[in-house]
């Protein structure tokens, strides 16, 4: 990864984690954030918002759709963060990478000094620790 692609993923990184500080979990306190990088290299935050009685949105599909609203159409990476856990895409987030980006980084880690970057297909996918909680 090139020195350019690094600075980028740990800006994305900290977009993530200062985003998840106004997340609206209060029934998983998951307290999930997430942030989206435009091929320009603009950045749009996420947060997930649980209500009671609908679906909600997670984190990520929550910073898609913030980028959509600004205009872009075209992403270079997702950054996905957990306090005290490894995030992963949940299937929601999945599913919008594939149809919006499907060749973007997938940011994932504890912090900008411990990311690991993937793409999609070499993301694990597991039913624990995932973008958004069933409630
Ligand atoms: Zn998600």
């Amino acid at each position: 990864m090139s020195k350019e692609n690094l600075s980028m993923a740990k800006r994305l990184m900290q977009a993530a984690m200062e985003a998840s500080e106004y997340a609206y979990t209060p029934y998983s306190r998951s307290g999930m954030g997430a942030a989206v990088m435009s091929e320009e290299g603009a950045i749009y935050k996420g947060v997930a918002m649980e209500i009671k009685g609908n679906d909600g949105i997670c984190a990520g599909n929550a910073a898609f759709s913030a980028a959509l609203a600004g205009g872009v159409r075209r992403f270079k990476a997702l950054a996905i963060w957990q306090q005290g856990k490894t995030a992963l895409p949940c299937e929601a987030c999945r599913k919008a990478v594939e149809e919006l980006a499907p060749d973007i980084d997938i940011i994932t880690g504890t912090s900008p000094e411990d990311m690991v970057i993937t793409k999609l297909a070499e993301t694990p996918q597991e039913e624990v620790m995932k973008c958004c909680q069933d409630l």
